[in-house]
């Protein structure tokens, strides 16, 4: 992996055109740039890339396959479907990717602690698992709602040596967990550091963890290319921060004859307060650090997002994302909670492979589309996790 496989962008100050940069206060941003510096320190370094590569291949399971989906594609009509299969990845989806890069790079500068925040636990799950592997403590803030919903994960992360903290202030979800996870880590930032879970937050990490990533569309576009001899005509991913989608887009930025599409959570619908469809629907402004596309009110305060996939509810998106909706380069569409559940059980069911909610969201626009395109017409759609965590909740809401 060489440092001209990745993204042009963004500028010196992390700027993708109007988004990103580094909206933190002054003794933040000290601490930002030591992380920069340091990364793109050992973004120069073959052994760094190495490693890393070793551990995607005999750790993570990588490269994984593309599949073409036959019978689900069939089914449908029309296009030919494929999946990257994320979802095969050690713990299961494409997290693992970053949290690995993230570690490594904890380790590198002599971090004696990796904080994070984590929702439904998937973040705080892969990067346990990280920082078991690279000998590195971890501390992951929970709210105290999230840790009763989501227990299996609570279990995993303790189980793998995390330290879990659970946050009872504000609403007890997300965003209090992201309050309390900062001012733990600003407590020692010279000792500790934050591992972000997306391609958010204040540059360098949309910048890094797209790096990270990346590495999903390199093998995707080879294999892909290998299999069909010929490009995909659409590659298709959910966007929550956008981390799984940047991965697979970036191979194919060059390529204009490859029509790039994120798929938004629409939840209950567009017209209703209950989405998180932050491109489709929202406008510039401010959030975590970092300028982008935003739900937000008239004082610019995020709005409360929901998605029926957790993973997928975010008020805020990549910067990287809110500049390509502005280029065109990559079209933003949603799909609802039932077009979800369908794809969920329909992916399930003709192929065996039971998709994470949020993944469904990608498979749903993939089904959508399908059946008004031509035969010799292929979709590639980014599977970015599997769905056992799902399972339970899908089985309980359909009574299956
Ligand atoms: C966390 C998660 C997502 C959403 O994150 P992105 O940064 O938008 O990719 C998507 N799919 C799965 C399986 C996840 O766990």
């Amino acid at each position: 992996m060489r440092k001209t496989d990745f993204g042009p962008m963004p500028d010196e100050n992390g700027y993708f055109g109007n988004y990103g940069g580094q909206e933190i206060p002054p003794h933040l941003k000290k601490a930002m740039d030591d992380i920069c510096e340091s990364y793109l320190e050992i973004r120069e370094k073959k052994e760094f890339w190495n490693e890393l590569e070793y551990l995607y291949k005999y750790y993570v399971g990588r490269p994984s396959p593309v599949y073409h989906s036959r019978r689900l594609s069939e089914k449908i009509g029309g296009a030919q479907i494929y999946l990257k299969r994320e979802d095969l990845n050690h713990t299961g989806a494409h997290k693992i990717n970053h949290c690995l890069g993230q570690a490594l790079l904890a380790k590198y500068m002599g971090k004696t602690k990796v904080l994070a925040e984590t929702g439904a636990g998937q973040h705080g799950v892969a990067l346990a698992a990280a920082c078991a592997l690279v000998g590195i403590k971890c501390e992951i803030h929970m709210g105290t709602v999230d840790i009763k919903k989501e227990h299996p994960n609570v279990t995993k992360m303790k189980i793998l040596g995390a330290t879990v903290i659970p946050v009872s202030r504000g609403t007890a979800t997300l965003k209090d967990a992201v309050d309390s996870a900062f001012e733990e880590y600003l407590k020692d930032p010279d000792n500790f550091i934050y591992a972000i879970g997306s391609v958010v937050g204040p540059h360098p990490f949309p910048m890094m963890v797209r790096d990270f990533q990346s590495i999903v569309g390199k093998e995707a576009r080879a294999q892909f290319l290998e299999i069909t001899g010929k490009l995909p005509d659409y590659v298709m991913a959910c966007v929550g921060g956008g981390s799984n989608a940047m991965g697979i887009f970036t191979a194919f930025l060059e390529d204009e004859s490859v029509h790039l599409i994120g798929v938004e959570p629409a939840g209950l619908g567009l017209h209703t307060p209950d989405h998180a469809a932050t491109i489709t629907k929202g406008s510039p402004g401010v959030i975590h650090g970092f300028k982008c596309y935003l739900l937000q009110d008239e004082k610019g305060n995020p709005l409360p997002v929901y998605s029926i996939a957790s993973g997928l509810d975010y008020p805020g998106v990549g910067p990287q994302h809110s500049y390509l909706k502005d280029l065109k380069r990559v079209e933003y569409a949603s799909v609802d909670d039932n077009e979800c559940l369908d794809a969920f059980i329909t992916l399930s069911r003709t192929e065996g492979i039971i998709p994470a909610l949020e993944s469904a969201h990608a498979v749903a626009y993939a089904m959508k589309l399908s059946p008004s395109l031509g035969k010799d017409v292929n979709i590639l759609v980014n599977l970015s996790g599997r769905g056992d965590k799902d399972a339970d909740f899908v089985a309980k809401k359909l009574k299956l």
